[in-house]
């Protein structure tokens, strides 16, 4: 490919396809508003989950989420408010909580999910990616109560059936032995052994370090504000320092992208959904497993130096400030599955805007107006855990090559 190629955005999807593009042969340069790496893509809980293939919209999630809401103690909150974007977002949202669209977002999801684990093996394995601290021991989703436990056997049935995917269920005394820094109250746990886990801000890290040794410019505090178009294609983007072009542009602005979807003139439906992380030293009993505890939607990861509890989901716009009680409520939450839920030592608390898209599916592919700007953004809860795929595809998309995965699902005019 002999294209210059300029991209928005430098976490870890646009990361991704910088290194893509320059290993079929393109020019790339990163433009970052920010830091590279310091968006979302920073201190998220580092699951690599082909596991995670069914999306937030599913049959019931709106009656289950205003259920949990009321409760007062929910780890999901939309935060009432007159925004036009919003209320369209919930619209949409609602309106794929049906099997089909489910079905649909999965085999889409799984498809980005698969190649992205394969990738991530090979990248570590060739030594293209290092020291970012890569596990692949698995993912335990933990039930406190037997009958969440059991019920959750629904669930691993139908991905048995549609996706193929299987979880093994453990069982006490079982349990107790493959993960002792469980209470012994918990009911149950299904371990998805083809799951991994890594600590984004040294994958970040080592993007940066495989980007740069490739040759690839990182352009940080660099801000884009607006483009140049002429024929159907844009020739330059305004940005805080001055016009910039290049052959090919690639938005990769992860929650930030709707700003720009008038520019760009196509609809990109998708809100922050904020969530937070708590990162310290290891606790006396440190897990071995990274853990979702369901019940409580609080997720646990375990690092080789660290410890980091995550998770909620709000939806309150471009919000910045880090609420007390929401952190709170993640140690609570880890308080009934552990014997040691934290550690005494400083603690780093950090949020971050996922690209919550209203379908569960990444936005990748051309924008319909402007022939030579590919969109890559609404990862979702799942940036980490797809971006090797989103890279490798958005490079096929511009280079013309047969996709590795179906882009169908995810094309950009699907809205
Ligand atoms: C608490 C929490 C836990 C999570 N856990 C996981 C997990 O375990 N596994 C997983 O796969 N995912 C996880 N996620 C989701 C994951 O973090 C995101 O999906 C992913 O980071 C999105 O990556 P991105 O590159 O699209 O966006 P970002 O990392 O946010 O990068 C976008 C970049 O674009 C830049 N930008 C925006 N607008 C402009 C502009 N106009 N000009 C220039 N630059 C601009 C920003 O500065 C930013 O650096 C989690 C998220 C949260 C909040």
């Amino acid at each position: 490919m002999a294209d210059d190629v300029l991209i928005v955005g430098g976490g870890v999807v646009g990361a991704a396809c910088a290194y893509f593009l320059r290993r079929a042969g393109a020019e790339v340069t990163i433009i970052d508003r920010s830091e590279f790496g310091k968006g979302c893509s920073h201190g998220n809980c580092g699951y690599v989950s082909p596991s995670h293939i069914l999306p937030l919209c599913q049959p019931g999630a709106i009656g289950n989420t205003l259920k949990s809401m009321l409760s007062g103690s929910s780890p999901l909150y939309v935060k009432p408010r007159l925004d036009w974007q919003l209320w369209s977002w919930l619209w949409r949202f609602a309106g794929r909580c049906n099997r089909a669209s489910m079905l649909d977002a999965g085999r889409a999801r799984q498809s980005l999910l698969d190649s992205s684990r394969q990738l991530y093996g090979e990248l570590i394995d060739s030594g293209e990616l290092t020291e970012c601290d890569w596990h692949t021991i698995g993912l335990l989703f933990v039930y406190l109560s037997q009958s969440h436990f059991d019920h959750y056997g629904e669930t691993n049935a139908l991905l048995e059936k549609e996706f193929g995917l299987g979880a093994k269920r453990v069982a006490n005394p079982e349990l107790q032995q493959l993960e002792p820094a469980l209470k012994p109250n918990v009911a149950g746990a299904w371990l998805y052994e083809c799951d991994a886990h890594l600590r984004p801000d040294r994958l970040m890290a080592a993007w940066k370090r495989a980007l740069e040794k490739q040759g690839i410019t990182i352009k940080e505090q660099v801000d884009w504000t607006g483009l140049e178009h002429s024929g159907g294609r844009v020739t330059a983007l305004n940005t805080s320092v001055g016009n910039l072009s290049a052959d090919q542009y690639v938005i990769a602005t992860g929650a930030w992208s709707p700003q720009m979807a008038s520019q760009l003139g196509c609809t990109i439906p998708i809100q922050p959904g904020k969530g937070y992380s708590i990162t310290m030293e290891r606790p006396e009993v440190c897990p071995k497993y990274p853990m979702i505890f369901e019940e409580h939607r609080v997720a646990v990861t375990p690092l080789s130096d660290a410890y980091r509890i995550g998770s909620t989901m709000e939806f309150a716009g471009y919000d910045t400030t880090l609420n007390r009680r929401r952190l709170d409520m993640l140690t609570a939450g880890a308080t009934h599955y552990l014997h040691t839920p934290v550690s005494n030592s400083p603690r780093v608390e950090w949020y971050g805007w996922r690209p919550m898209s209203c379908d569960g599916k990444p936005i990748i592919g051309r924008v319909p107006k402007l022939s030579n700007v590919c969109l890559a953004t609404g990862h979702s809860m799942l940036g980490v855990s797809m971006a090797p795929a989103t890279g490798k595809l958005v490079t096929e998309i511009i280079g013309g090559q047969l996709p590795h995965v179906d882009p169908h699902p995810l094309r950009v005019d699907r809205f």
